[in-house]
């Protein structure tokens, strides 16, 4: 009978899904110790201004360096950290360690920090990212904070306000992963993003695609009617770099220029040109 059957299916799966939440539990436990034990680190990916070649900005992204696993991505993590509320003492520790380390970074770049839906709603956000501009001198506009589309989903007029008071401190607020989710053209009406971050998706086939070189073109010229200015994400081609600058992106980023670096391979040196073009021949031969 079917009901057997589902009962026969469910011992199948058993095993399966107690190893996941053992493995989930693992990583609870470990993430947990992460911050007190020193294991995170932030790695920094420049991003280009799509006329000049110059780096305007760094976008701060989370690593783990894990003893057994070696450096863990966010995406490993993240969801879990979220779930627990980890995301908080994670979150605060990513704002403060970010804005510390580029304080002595030479040049005027921004910085971009991603928040998630939990951090944007916490009601100390806004004094916590007040306190670090001030402990680190850091000029409040050279601050961009990310946010996705989730943030606004989740509970609206919560996490408006809290992005209303970010930009009453002065900083940037950014649109991350743009087109990806439900209603993306809505959230534009709701709030009045500096940027948007054109999600890799687009970018990947662009190309040869024409409804995606379509897409990007109209989002760009969105972005321009709206004051907004644009980034592309996960630009692995020249070709695609070459294509984004011709549809009228403002801004690009992605392991073609340059992967995420930790701070002391950012600084010292000349970063404006020698990291990235380190990285690529291609992008050295773009900026002639
Ligand atoms: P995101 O904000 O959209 O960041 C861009 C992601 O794309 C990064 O992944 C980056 O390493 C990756 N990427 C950059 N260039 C390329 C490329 O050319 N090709 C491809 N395939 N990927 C590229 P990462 O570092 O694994 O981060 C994943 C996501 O985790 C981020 O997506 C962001 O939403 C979140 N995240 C990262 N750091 C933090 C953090 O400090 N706090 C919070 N709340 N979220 C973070
Ligand atoms: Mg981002
Ligand atoms: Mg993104
Ligand atoms: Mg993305």
């Amino acid at each position: 009978s079917a009901k057997a059957k589902g009962r026969d299916n469910l011992a199948l799966f058993e095993p399966a899904l107690d190893k996941a939440a053992r493995e989930r539990r693992t990583i609870e436990t470990d993430l947990r110790e992460a911050v007190p034990r020193g294991q995170l680190r932030m790695h920094y990916q420049p991003v280009i201004d799509l006329d000049t070649g110059a780096t305007t900005s760094y976008e701060a992204l989370l690593r783990w360096y894990h003893p057994q696993r070696g450096i863990v991505a966010p995406g490993e993590f993240l969801k879990i950290a979220e779930e627990t509320g980890l995301i908080m003492l994670i979150g605060d520790w990513v704002i403060r360690q970010t804005l510390s380390e580029i304080s002595t970074w030479p040049g005027d770049f921004r910085i971009a920090i991603n928040l998630s839906p939990t951090q944007v709603l916490s009601p100390h956000l806004v004094a916590l990212v007040a306190q670090a501009i001030d402990a680190n001198g850091i000029a409040p506009e050279r601050i961009e904070f990310e946010i996705t589309e989730h943030v606004l989903m989740a509970e609206g007029d919560a996490s408006y306000n809290a992005l209303l008071r970010l930009r009453e401190l002065g900083t940037k607020i950014a649109l991350d992963d743009f087109g990806t989710g439900y209603s993306s053209l809505s959230y534009l009406r709701r709030f009045p993003f500096d940027r948007i971050k054109i999600d890799r998706h687009f970018v990947e086939r662009i190309e040869d695609n024409t409804h995606d070189q379509a897409i990007v073109s109209s989002v760009t010229r969105l972005a321009d009617a709206m004051g907004m200015q644009t980034t592309a994400e996960g630009i692995e081609r020249r070709g695609q770099l070459d294509l984004l600058r011709k549809l009228g992106c403002n801004e690009a980023q992605g392991f073609l220029i340059c992967h995420p670096l930790p701070g002391e391979a950012v600084y010292p040196g000349d970063h404006n040109d020698s990291v990235a073009a380190e990285h690529s021949d291609d992008l050295l031969a773009y900026r002639k």
